[in-house]
């Protein structure tokens, strides 16, 4: 026999999927003896049922009454009792927060008869006829349908005929009348009068709270958070206790920590003479919770203590609702408590020291998400003053410039050197110039999934979108902010990581956790803190951490970072600026002659350009990646070179032998889809010289830095390859150029070669490849691109948000690793390449190496390190930490 009801004295904590999270609490709290008021939650699995049968469970009614009976035996008094009734709260409470999406009715048990009692029972008529019209407004609009508005206009209209400015100006009597007006509304608007029966008033609410899990706020917040339809929530009911008979009285909430910095100490606020409710809506200005400790200290020393009881008891920081009735202390609602990035690091360390949690337990507790967000520049909070505006926080850090309402004139200005904010509606494609050349982005319209949003976090620009109170003007070149305008120009400051706009340019500090992956400075508690963490992750993780860097001072940074090695060194990077001329001139070579001067100029530039980062990162691998990209990227750019010779012709000078010959390059090379034309090892393998040129510049500086005492570990890294075949051609050669240095030089030059698997077929033949590869590393970035067969260039501005709103996905393949197709095929090639080669070193060298979701992947798919950017460096080692527990 199912059974729907749990008494508070029967359930616990573990029970939060049937009970709910506030439900389970209750029950926790009620256990540990604190004064919880008495009171039942019906199940999850209740509400499921009603859900998709569309009717009451079949002995629902029975064990809600069973229940209520017992409360009231308990408290001496019936439900609705004429004289002296008992009075229910039904709340929702689902197994993941949602707050204020879902309804909550009071006061359940009052009718014409009871409001007597109640006024009798508190000694006040006033408060009995308002929780009386109370419970009429919250039943008649939330149970029977009527619109709320329609109860507020009434009230409107009374305050006015009693030239009343607020509800206190209102009297008993006029509350009384209320009751009568709002009664007579609801049988206007549904047919049929307000039930005076309390058992059939509670019946009604519990029911309609299960339906309140479909309205559409309530559908659209789990979607933006992830929180499954299939859940349903649970419903407590519960006796209710009154903040509001007087000055002794009173509502609050408080936490266990500050959940702002982590600190220790009670921290909160407290509303004398109010509900819950009036602390939450923030209608009257409340006071801090020490306040209580003058008003009602034996309340105060009694709610501290029970704090205490439960961050002991829930090793963690909680937050509590409370109220005071009548000088005494009711605890309503407790839970594990949000914080921010800040106190999340500080809680962690802390409640190690005080020994409530072990050094494993706090590394769980922080992310590297929260590592990150400490990781930027932030506004000085102390001088900034108020927001313009808040949005949704879609992409962190602390930006300043003009405002500026199109894309066209973000360019405009970024290019005179002037730093600008781009201010839309909401964006697109189109404004993606714009979106480059701004600091940050801002826009009225849209969630963290928006247009905008990805865009940004993908080019890691300050974002802030969704600021719905702004009312963007672009033809105007304005936008307004209540009766503020803010005109084309004007400097804002934009903080992505809380999501507010600021006028003006606010000063930036800097990050002192930023300066400590630097410097190694421990500036303050946080910081310590980090750096502990720190510490614990590297003492536990398995999986290795390098990083991508392509200059001695981007490796140099990584070391600083923690970097245990280059994983990725693209050494197309070096090919560009001053270079590209020697470049294009073996391109452009017609002779063997013609191509290895070519060669032989670039040969000195590589080779400085490794020595420089074998020294750097000396003693640990380097990972250098033989040319990737399609040659004609070197070229100019195919459009503009026709332009350029057909205004020369237009102006009766005949082209230049250079850009005639330019031109002809170009279209020989042109390709429709570049990225999956001529590049990588096929490069390699059709253009003469390059290969050797590269592979004679590593070995040299390998030579070098030995020569200077130095350990340099240079490994060789061949891209794009498909097939054994291709990989056994290139290495043949590297083994000769290396051969040949060694013997140049007298000094014996040894260094792996390894290949990237980013294709498909690469994965799927791995075995095959093991047997020439002596290492592996993913690319997941083409990986992922090839295997969805998503250009990686294109789709994310393109199409992502409609496939993350439609939820197709939740999140970008390029930014978190796709478990179940790119994943796979990784798991493919770990598999049968160390069956083929045993102990075959592998690791990932895509975006996704920094990806926290992602690290802990590739930990359980045994690769050996990740290499990400080396600003990401420390979040993939605290993740990789994390993963290993
Ligand atoms: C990759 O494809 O994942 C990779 C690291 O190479 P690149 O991004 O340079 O193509
Ligand atoms: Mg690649």
């Amino acid at each position: 026999m199912v059974r729907y009801v749990y008494a508070f004295t029967e359930g616990s904590r573990d029970m939060a999927d049937l009970l709910g999270g506030k439900g389970a609490n209750l029950a926790e709290m009620t256990r540990l003896g604190l004064p919880v008021p008495p009171g039942f939650t019906v199940t999850t699995e209740a509400c499921r049922t009603f859900l998709t049968t569309g009717g009451e469970p079949a002995g629902l009614a029975r064990e809600i009454s069973d229940h209520l009976t017992v409360l009231e035996r308990a408290a001496g008094r019936r439900l609705g009792q004429p004289d002296d009734p008992l009075l229910l709260s039904v709340r929702s409470g689902a197994r993941f927060s949602m707050p204020g999406m879902m309804e909550t009715i009071l006061d359940i048990g009052l009718n014409d008869d009871s409001v007597l009692g109640l006024a009798k029972s508190s000694g006040s008529e006033r408060f009995a006829w308002d929780s009386y019209r109370r419970l009429l407004q919250m039943f008649g609009s939330t149970v029977m349908g009527v619109d709320s508005a329609l109860f507020e206009n009434a009230m409107a209209r009374l305050k006015e005929d009693c030239g009343a400015v607020d509800d206190l100006g209102l009297d008993a009597a006029d509350l009384a009348g209320l009751v009568e007006t709002y009664k007579e509304l609801i049988r206007q608007e549904t047919g049929e009068s307000f039930p005076q029966s309390p058992a059939r008033q509670l019946q009604r609410a519990v029911l309609a709270v299960f339906q309140s899990w479909n309205v559409e706020r309530a559908r659209l917040y789990r979607r933006r958070e992830h929180i499954p339809d299939g859940l349903g929530t649970a419903v407590n009911v519960q006796t209710m206790v009154f903040g509001n008979l007087g000055p002794d009285s009173g509502s609050g909430v408080a936490f266990t920590r500050d959940p702002a910095t982590g600190r220790a100490g009670v921290y909160g606020d407290y509303l004398a003479n109010a509900q819950g409710e009036d602390v939450v809506a923030g209608i009257r200005n409340t006071m801090p919770l020490e306040e209580l400790g003058r008003l009602n200290p034996e309340a105060f020393s009694r709610l501290c203590g029970h704090m205490a009881t439960l961050e002991a008891h829930y090793r963690d920081l909680c937050d509590i609702e409370f109220t005071v009735e009548r000088g005494r202390l009711w605890m309503l609602q407790t839970r594990v408590g949000k914080r921010t990035a800040e106190a999340a690091f500080t809680i962690a360390a802390e409640l190690t020291d005080e020994g409530l949690i072990t050094a494993d337990e706090g590394l769980v507790r922080v992310s590297g998400d929260e590592l990150a967000r400490l990781t930027f520049p932030r506004f000085d909070t102390s001088t900034i003053g108020d927001p313009l505006a808040h949005g949704i926080p879609a992409s962190p850090g602390a930006a300043v410039g003009a405002a500026v309402f199109d894309s066209a004139e973000a360019v405009r200005r970024a290019a005179a050197g002037e730093k600008v904010v781009l201010v839309r509606e909401e964006t697109t494609p189109d404004d993606l110039p714009g979106m480059v050349a701004a600091q940050a982005v801002l826009t009225s319209r849209g969630g963290k999934t928006s247009h905008a949003a990805v865009v940004a976090r993908g080019m890691g620009k300050v974002c802030v979108c969704g600021a719905e109170k702004i009312g963007v003007d672009p033809q105007g070149r304005r936008f307004t902010v209540g009766d503020i305008t803010v005109e084309e120009g004007t400097v804002l400051s934009v903080d992505g990581s809380e999501g507010a706009v600021y006028p003006g340019a606010a000063p930036l500090v800097d990050s002192a956790v930023m300066r400590y992956f630097e410097t190694g400075e421990r500036s303050d508690g946080l910081v310590d803190a980090v750096a502990r963490a720190m510490q614990h992750a590297d003492g536990v993780r398995r999986l290795g951490v390098r990083a991508n860097a392509d200059t001695p001072e981007d490796a140099a940074r990584a070391r600083r970072f923690g970097a245990e090695g280059i994983g990725l060194c693209r050494t197309e990077h070096m090919f560009l600026g001053d270079r590209r001329r020697l470049v294009e001139a073996m391109i452009l070579a017609r002779t063997d002659t013609e191509r290895e001067r070519a060669l032989d100029a670039l040969l000195p530039l590589q080779r400085q350009d490794f020595t420089g980062i074998l020294e750097a990162m000396d003693g640990l691998p380097v990972t250098i990646r033989l040319l990737d990209p399609p040659l004609h990227e070197f070229l100019p750019d195919r459009t503009e070179l026709a332009v350029r010779l057909a205004a020369a012709e237009a102006h009766g000078s005949p082209p230049s032998e250079h850009d005639a010959e330019l031109l002809d390059a170009v279209n020989r090379m042109h390709e429709e889809n570049p990225m999956l034309g001529l590049r990588g090892v096929r490069l390699g393998l059709v253009a003469p010289g390059l290969v050797a040129m590269q592979v004679r510049a590593i070995a040299e500086a390998t030579v070098e830095r030995r020569r200077a005492g130095g350990d340099p570990r240079a490994e060789i890294m061949v891209p794009l390859i498909d097939t054994v075949e291709e990989l056994r051609l290139v290495r043949q050669e590297v083994e000769q150029v290396l051969a040949d240095v060694s013997e140049e030089s007298g000094v014996s030059v040894v260094c792996p070669v390894g290949t990237m698997i980013e294709l498909p077929r690469a994965a799927l033949t791995a075995g095959r490849i093991a047997e020439e590869a002596q290492f592996f590393s993913f690319g997941t970035n083409d990986l992922t691109q090839t295997t969805w067969g998503f250009s990686r260039d294109d789709v994310e501005a393109a199409f992502f948000s409609a496939y993350l709103d439609k939820g197709i996905f939740k999140v970008s393949p390029f930014e978190t690793i796709d478990r179940d197709g790119v994943g796979r095929l990784m798991e493919i090639a770990v598999a049968e390449g160390r069956a083929a080669r045993p102990g075959l070193k592998t690791g990932v060298c895509g975006e996704h190496g920094g990806d926290p979701e992602s690290v802990h992947f590739f930990h359980a798919a045994g690769l050996d390190y990740v290499s990400c950017s080396p600003f990401r460096v420390p979040v993939a080692r605290l993740e990789a930490g994390r993963a290993a527990l």
